[in-house]
């Protein structure tokens, strides 16, 4: 017997740029697919013919890509209407979707009234009873139908392979609109039929949608299919810093706009995959979050995305990199040496181009007030080229026999004139790549 093929999906709507909430979807299912020797299917929710374009949906291949993520197979949902028509139809003939006519104000009045009764608001299920003549007369005045799924009592369970034992009640829900009047099918509807016939066996997606979970699996069962051929993984709400929930920033947080910044995309997957664990994130390979993957390490409760924490291991992956993966980013004849020396000091990539001015280019430090004549003093003992690795310790302990100043009252002055900055890559690598002729125009206008 060969074992079930699994596979996973991530599906996003493509009426926006994908921002730090879907990355991490898009990223879970990447790493459990790839842990598991699972097929992993990029989906485009894009039956809301209104809102996706196809810009959205190139950018989010492009960002997926830039995080590092690949995919074994690409569906549009909107490439599926006559599937979804089809299976709309047998859904009818089994008495599971009846046609609906009340407007918005109508259900808003209904709705207030049961409130106001003490009773849930809960869609009364008013046109079940709807007769054929009422019917015809309905569309005989130019009204089409939309169309609710007839929710079936009683509740439905999973074993939710992060939250663990979830319900839902399916009596405290409306019956949930698939088909809308202009015959177009909504996500919840086509994401069963497509989770059916793309063989996915493992949906792993945000906790808001742990009710959809609920209706959907009754609705796996009213298409025919078992619904325990379908395991579910809810990963936790993300919050911000506050505690505020983080969708309200998501548009500050694309991708796109981290990659503007000049955020790593490793510094992103490493953050992303540990978030919600117990585990402080470290800069990890895809390889390494891979082997490292398990739906047990992730917390039930809420995330907390904190940008600045991701900053942080932000500078520790470009302290990783080594100057082939930077060097196309890197200014214009920046070297290896040059990245060594900077990489140290970076939070982000763009903040070489600085360093790369202070080494190569014609920076003009600021004068230092009173230390015109221990800049001089510097000036003159500067040593003479040919310079080696050792030239900035020669210098400064000449320096120090001769002033009698030691630490940051002999490094500081030195450290503002070369670099115009009080701190900075460590001055025994950065001096040899300013060379001669630079230091020393530097510690005369600093000394003026
Ligand atoms: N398009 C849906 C969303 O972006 C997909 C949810 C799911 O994974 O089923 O929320």
């Amino acid at each position: 017997m060969t074992a079930p093929v699994l596979r996973a999906r991530f599906a996003p709507s493509p009426t926006g740029f994908l921002h730090v909430g879907n990355a991490r979807l898009a990223l879970v299912n990447f790493l459990w697919a790839r842990r598991h020797g699972a097929r992993f299917l990029l989906r485009l929710d894009d039956t809301d013919a209104a809102r996706s374009t196809d810009t959205y949906a190139e950018a989010i291949g492009h960002d997926l890509h830039w995080l590092g993520l690949d995919w074994d197979e690409t569906h549009r949902q909107s490439a599926r209407l006559d599937r979804y028509a089809e299976a709309a139809e047998a859904l009818k003939r089994a008495g599971r979707l009846y046609p609906c006519f009340e407007s918005e104000e109508e259900l808003r009045a209904r709705r207030e009234q049961r409130l106001r009764r003490h009773q849930a608001p809960v869609y009364d299920r008013a046109m079940l009873k709807l007769t054929a003549a009422q019917r015809a007369a309905a569309e005989a005045g130019g009204k089409r139908p939309y169309w609710r799924f007839l929710l079936s009592g009683g509740a439905v369970g999973w074993d939710d392979l992060v939250l663990g034992r979830r319900q839902v009640k399916l009596p405290a829900i409306s019956d949930p609109v698939l088909i809308r009047a202009d015959g177009t099918p909504l996500y919840t509807f086509c994401s069963v039929v497509d989770d059916l016939d793309s063989g996915v066996s493992h949906v792993i997606r945000g906790e808001d949608h742990v009710t959809n979970t609920g209706v959907q699996l009754d609705l796996l069962a009213a298409l025919g299919a078992d619904p325990a051929r379908l395991r579910f993984a809810h990963l936790p709400l993300l919050l911000d810093e506050e505690g505020e929930k983080l969708s309200k920033r998501f548009d500050s947080l694309s991708l796109r706009r981290l990659r503007g910044d000049g955020v790593e995309p490793m510094a992103i997957t490493s953050y992303l995959a540990r978030l919600g664990s117990a585990r402080d994130p470290v800069p990890a390979t895809l390889a390494e979050l891979i082997a490292d993957f398990d739906f047990s390490r992730f917390s039930a409760a809420p995330a907390r995305f904190d940008m600045a924490q991701m900053r942080a291991l932000n500078r520790r992956v470009l302290q990783t990199l080594d100057f082939p993966a930077v060097a196309a980013r890197l200014p214009e004849g920046a070297t290896e040496a040059f990245w060594r020396a900077v990489r140290g000091n970076l939070d982000l990539l763009a903040e070489a181009r600085g360093w790369w001015d202070v080494v190569a280019g014609s920076i003009v430090p600021p004068v230092i007030e009173g230390e015109g004549a221990f800049l001089a003093a510097a000036l003159e003992t500067l040593p003479a080229e040919p310079w080696d690795a050792k030239v900035w310790e020669i210098w400064t302990e000449a320096l120090k026999q001769r002033t009698g100043r030691r630490g940051k009252a002999l490094f500081l002055p030195l450290r503002l004139a070369l670099t115009g900055e009080d701190h900075g890559p460590d001055l025994r690598t950065l001096l040899p790549l300013i060379g001669r002729t630079r230091a020393a125009e530097r510690l005369r206008v600093a000394a003026a």
